[in-house]
């Protein structure tokens, strides 16, 4: 006994010389101290103080432990009290359309036709000599048929084009103008996938739905690479300032990906970005060499940037008809041609691709919405599996917006992550959605709970723009209460499905590390991980849900700096 005790000061007396003759030398260069922090290593692990040296966490502990670390030059700051978590992570996002969206006609908020022609016709005036109006945000529930038409519309300006994206951006709607310098008119034919939607005397409303789109959208003027660049700056300045330190692009192309490596290099990047390329039908054998080739170039060793995933589409959306479904629609004809919604892509050539990119490493997202284009998704990823070997690949599926039970235990067993969207599932503007859906098929609607209870590795975003909303609150407020933040509906929105805080927080922070196989680097706050922190407002776990959507982030650490700071 005696030797043992010897044995254990001997142990701490030479521990603590080595710790005094490097002290100065390895004292943090910043530490976060009294609050309350939750390391994100399980529901409830909570410590008081951060230390942080260059861009690394080097240790965690009680404010006490914490500030003996520190030395003369370390920079303290006391949290009194503030609840603290690792850096968002939004898994799925559309950083570029988003960044440049912010100069655009924003429609957040309006709910009716006029407000949307009051917002455009404002902005007109604000922005007179921009030949083409540009901007995203419509709620299909701000129109009577889910889609606005021309005679509600009339009353936005003709004198310029404007094409404004819905907000989820599967449909658009374009004035006269822009249709006719697209020279879209009644004896337009489109069949690719989507829709020119014309009326009962066979005229364009000016809704276009999916790639038809691409009917008008390819008139407007390319933007350049100095405004996009600007653009982008922008985007992260925003991002910052709502906590997000780690954005996984959702679609792109190799343009894309040079603009980040151009921001890469010149020390421009406030968040950590995963650049997904965009794959579909026309995808050729050549395309699959060269998005291999950029993600091999890049690699694995920056942590600032990566470029390990492919984006597919196999479906669209619910409110459009789009979201290829196992059963029919519940708001529309049987024998309607949309009844069972609609692929985006063959099934062949998807399952074709899927395997190829799965053989050559990328990480592959599938966007799936209806629960038959989920079915699909899944379907594949067992397909490469069985023909590539199965390895640890991470794919997922996208939004899953409703999906068979059958389905739900398959995420576990094929270790695919369900990527999901809490805002999407907002009650303010479910309605056109819920129509469409049905009664029966309800109870699988967003379904968080049930993925995490049949083990599945739940990873959120916001999709945006297509949410409008880039602010994590947002979402956590609708994955913990299924409330507007209004408090609508009274009981909440089939609340057998909102999930805790901590799973919220996970979801949006850890879990969009290991989606991108960067666990071991970042979304925990312990020892060895980068630097990426974030500090609210009030304290998520404690305050009542109904409060959540009024949290702030009020303090970013990026790297090791801060780099947003507005705690009063
Ligand atoms: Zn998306």
């Amino acid at each position: 006994m005696r030797n043992a005790n010897q044995m254990h000061r001997l142990i701490l007396v030479v521990l603590l010389s080595v710790a005094f003759s490097c002290g100065q030398k390895n004292a943090p260069d910043l530490v976060l101290v009294n609050g309350k922090v939750w390391t994100g290593e399980s529901d409830s692990t909570f410590v008081e103080g951060v230390a942080i040296k260059e861009n690394k966490i080097i240790a965690v502990g009680t404010t006490d432990e914490i500030l003996k670390l520190a030395d003369s030059k370390t920079n303290r700051l006391d949290l009194n009290g503030k609840l603290v978590t690792a850096g968002f992570n939004d898994a799925h996002i559309h950083f570029l359309s988003g960044s440049l969206g912010l100069a655009e006609v924003d429609l957040l908020g309006t709910n009716s036709p006029d407000e949307v022609a009051q917002r455009v016709n404002q902005f007109i005036e604000k922005n007179p000599g921009k030949e083409w109006i540009t901007g995203r945000g419509w709620q299909y529930t701000s129109f009577e048929n889910g889609l606005p038409d021309s005679k509600v519309l009339s009353a936005i300006s003709n004198e310029v084009a404007v094409f404004i994206k819905a907000y989820d951006g599967h449909s658009a709607w374009a004035n006269k103008k822009a249709l006719a310098l697209a020279s879209v008119d009644r004896n337009t034919k489109y069949a690719g996938f989507g829709e020119i939607v014309k009326d009962k005397k066979g005229e364009p409303t000016g809704t276009l739905r999916e790639s038809a789109m691409g009917l008008v959208s390819k008139k407007i003027p390319e933007t350049t690479r100095y405004e996009k660049l600007n653009a982008l700056r922008k985007g992260m300045t925003l991002a910052t300032s709502l906590g997000i330190t780690s954005a996984q692009n959702a679609n792109g192309t190799a343009e894309d990906l040079y603009l980040f490596k151009e921001l890469s290099n010149n020390n421009e990047l406030t968040l950590r970005y995963a650049a997904a390329f965009s794959a579909d039908e026309n995808t050729t054998d050549e395309d699959v060499a060269l998005f291999t080739h950029l993600k091999d170039s890049v690699g694995v060793n920056n942590p600032m940037l990566r470029a390990d995933a492919i984006k597919f589409m196999i479906d669209g959306v619910i409110e459009s008809h789009t979201g290829y479904m196992l059963q029919p629609y519940s708001d529309i004809s049987s024998t309607d041609p949309l009844a069972l919604g609609q692929l985006a892509v063959p099934i062949e050539k998807y399952q074709k691709l899927v395997t190829a990119f799965d053989k050559n490493g990328f990480r592959i997202y599938t966007h799936a919405i209806g629960d038959r284009g989920v079915r699909e998704s899944l379907n594949a990823y067992e397909n490469a599996a069985n023909v590539n070997g199965k390895r640890d690949a991470r794919h997922r599926v996208e939004h899953i917006e409703t999906v068979s039970p059958d389905d739900i235990p398959r995420f576990a067993q094929l270790d695919v992550m369900p990527s999901m969207e809490p805002i999407h599932a907002d009650p303010g503007t479910i309605e056109v959605w819920a129509n469409a859906i049905g009664e029966a098929r309800l109870p699988w609607s967003f379904a968080w709970a049930e993925m995490l209870k049949h083990k599945a590795y739940l990873v959120y975003s916001s999709d945006w723009p297509a949410c409008i909303d880039i602010n994590p609150i947002r979402g956590i407020h609708v994955a913990v209460t299924r409330k507007t933040p209004e408090g609508l509906p009274e009981g909440g929105w089939i609340t057998e499905q909102k999930i805790s805080i901590a799973q919220a927080l996970k979801a949006y922070t850890s879990a969009g590390a290991y989606s991108s196989f960067e666990e071991n680097l970042k979304g925990q706050i312990k020892p060895g991980q980068l630097a990426d922190i974030i500090v609210f407002s009030q304290d998520l776990f404690t305050i009542d849900p109904m409060k959540t959507y009024a949290t702030k982030v009020v303090l970013t650490v990026f790297d090791g700096k801060v780099i947003y700071n507005v705690i009063e």
